[in-house]
């Protein structure tokens, strides 16, 4: 088991450009192991790669905001791409394991559909409200170099930069 460190808003790692999985990998089988421990160990409801420090298109949504029961498996979404999205547009509370104690309305439209690969390699479809439709497109953004903090007003920019400020000094001065 490997929890990984999360890359914290506003490391500009945040914003790289992410590139295709070419091939899965050993290597990626691994990487998407560690992403499902460091998940859970944050009990969050999604992860994406670059949030480790890595640049492959991959992200993770927990299981069960995927629709299933407890146990379910985290869903791998490997090379994703929005189909669509629609069904309104609506406002509701996010955070993100990038901003640590930091929960900010953002609105996004209420349902989207993505297709990706997963670790099998095969090609998948899977869509989504609420919850999971936010989720959906919140790890989609990731892998654009897009954060939630990109999707408020001024006001709502500010807070979050104060609040990541004190974290980091807080965090900073607990490592030092
Ligand atoms: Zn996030």
């Amino acid at each position: 088991m490997a929890v990984l460190d999360i890359v914290m808003y506003p490391d500009p790692r945040l914003r790289e450009t992410t590139f295709d999985v070419a091939e899965i990998t050993d290597d990626i089988r691994q990487l998407v192991r560690d992403l499902t421990d460091t998940m859970y160990s944050l009990n969050a409801a999604g992860i994406a790669a670059i949030q480790v420090g890595r640049l492959e298109r991959i992200f993770l949504i927990d299981g069960k905001v995927a629709g299933g029961d407890e146990d379910a498996p985290p869903l791998v979404f490997i090379n994703p791409e929005i189909v669509d999205t629609g069904k309104g547009v609506v406002g509701a509370e996010e955070g993100c394991l990038s901003f640590p104690d930091v929960f900010i309305e953002v609105r996004r439209p209420r349902w989207a559909k993505v297709r990706a690969l997963g670790v099998d390699g095969a090609t998948f479809e899977v869509e989504g409200e609420d919850l999971l439709g936010r989720a959906l497109q919140h790890e989609h953004d990731h892998l654009t170099g897009r954060l939630m903090i990109d999707l408020v007003g001024m006001v709502k920019k500010e807070v979050i930069k104060r609040k990541m400020k004190r974290w980091h000094t807080e965090h900073d001065a607990k490592a030092g």
